[in-house]
């Protein structure tokens, strides 16, 4: 169907006076003896467009007027009677799609766990629209920052046979239906798709790691699974993760690029979607375009693990897991720190080995690891990243203390036999992002469909 976007009408003035045809939802109707105004939304604009109907020269079929129906206008575009702007004088409204009043979206505002469960529907209220609008941004705009600095974008596979870090967090991979006869479980998988045991994979980085050691800078931006049984607010079993990993990156190199992607990423969100951001202030979370510009124009704070858990340990907050050197930091401590105590973005460094991966470069101290996370306000973490270890004899021995299979991890260190070089990178968790940007509160209303524990809609 041949037809102008609504943003193209909205935006330029110079199409007063000329007829243009529009397709779009009825957003809001209203209805006088002789005038009746449909506001109309076809997705590519936050603010809509007015529609006028003279009901003394047009026939409009009353279905065109109710909530939700689609339609397809002709008229001439005009000065908005009131304010700023243009509308559309229709000439002709043809009815596509009749909307019926059982229709679950209404325009009292309806609670975002009730949108929850008509997840088809909900991408059709303001909240919905203005959230994936700021998600497509936000996409391209990796992409973008990475071509600019000569990134490479690779993609890793999904489906893998190494179940590094992810053990209990794996998705299984199988054709097989179940066979409770099977001896055991090789001789299960044995006879499986693959003939060995397979999964989603739970980050990119590994393969990550074998196109840096070639390329020097790449990044992967697709999706990561994990089944995490935790039903938190930030957690979910399908996400996207943007990894990049870098040839010759040290530890204060991976921070510098984190806090540069980030910066970025929110000046192209505050760019290219100010209405949108202006709506998230208004009814998600106020003050957020305060605080992004503040975040964007600060320098993060860097913090040694050991210091903050001293900072934990002096604070005066009951915490419900008491913080102690050695300990993971739980999301409490997390927000604490960077909440109340650095009152920004925080990279927490240098955590004591025994709680990160086998493959984070180990620190002369002979405790801590070159592993960084970055703490942000309302969230807690939301970028995970290390320099990797290089050497090849102190990562066997980081295996070996983990009882890992050496013989699956031989390409991986294949890449530290063959021109070792220092290198290192981080995942950024996409939806953990969109979080921080918009002030959405659950990890669930940033993303098309969630996938948790116990819930497949
Ligand atoms: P957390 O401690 O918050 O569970 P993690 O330490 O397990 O995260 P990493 O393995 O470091 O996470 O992954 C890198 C990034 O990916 C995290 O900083 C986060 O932004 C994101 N991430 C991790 N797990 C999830 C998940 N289940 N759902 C959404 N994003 C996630
Ligand atoms: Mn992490």
């Amino acid at each position: 169907m041949k037809h102008t976007d609504i943003c193209e009408i909205l935006k330029d003035p110079a199409r007063i006076g000329t007829q243009a045809v529009v397709c779009g939802w009825v957003r809001t109707s209203r209805d006088s003896a002789q005038v009746a105004f449909l506001e109309l939304s076809d997705g590519t604009s936050f603010p809509r467009l007015q529609v006028v109907v003279d009901k003394n020269k047009l026939d409009l079929d009353p279905e065109c007027m109710k909530l939700g129906a689609s339609v397809c206008v002709k008229g001439e575009v005009v000065k908005a009677y009131k304010g700023e702007g243009q509308e559309l004088n229709a000439s002709e409204v043809v009815l596509l799609g009749k909307c019926p009043s059982d229709y679950p979206i209404q325009k009292k505002r309806a609670t975002l766990d009730f949108l929850r469960t008509i997840p088809h529907l909900r991408l059709r209220t303001n909240t919905f629209a203005a959230v994936f609008r700021v998600r497509s941004v936000a996409a391209q705009a990796i992409h973008r920052f990475f071509a600019e600095r000569r990134y490479y974008y690779v993609n890793a596979p999904l489906i893998t046979a190494s179940d590094c870090e992810g053990a209990g967090e794996m998705f299984r991979v199988t054709t097989r239906p179940w066979n409770a006869s099977e001896p055991d479980e090789a001789s299960y998988y044995k006879a499986d798709f693959f003939g060995v045991k397979a999964g989603l994979s739970v980050s990119g980085q590994l393969e990550g790691e074998v196109a840096a050691t070639a390329l020097g800078k790449i990044y992967t931006f697709g999706p990561s699974f994990r089944a995490e049984n935790s039903n938190t607010t930030r957690h979910l079993a399908e996400f996207w993760h943007i990894e990049p990993e870098v040839a010759f990156m040290e530890l204060p190199d991976v921070i510098e690029l984190a806090e540069e992607l980030l910066k970025y990423l929110i000046r192209a969100v505050m760019e290219e979607c100010p209405e949108e951001l202006k709506f998230f202030d208004s009814f998600v979370e106020k003050g957020l375009i305060e605080k992004l510009r503040g975040v964007e124009s600060s320098e993060f704070a860097v913090c040694e693990y050991t210091e903050a858990i001293r900072l934990l340990q002096a604070a005066n907050v009951p915490f419900r897991y008491p913080a102690e050197w050695g300990c993971d930091l739980q999301t409490e401590h997390e927000r604490y720190l960077t909440e109340r105590v650095f009152l920004k973005p925080v990279f927490v460094i240098n955590y004591p080995k025994e709680i990160k991966s086998f493959y984070m470069k180990q620190n002369p101290d002979g405790k801590t690891v070159a592993a960084t996370d970055l703490l942000v306000p309302g969230i807690g973490e939301i970028i995970g990243g290390s320099e990797r270890e290089a050497d090849p004899e102190k990562l066997m021995r980081a295996m070996r203390e983990r009882n890992m299979d050496m013989a699956a991890y031989k390409q991986y260190l294949d890449l530290r036999v063959f021109g070792s070089v220092p290198h290192g990178g981080f995942g950024l968790g996409f939806e953990r992002f969109l979080m921080y940007v918009t002030g959405m509160e659950n990890i669930r209303d940033v993303v098309l469909f969630p996938r948790s524990a116990g819930s497949i809609v």
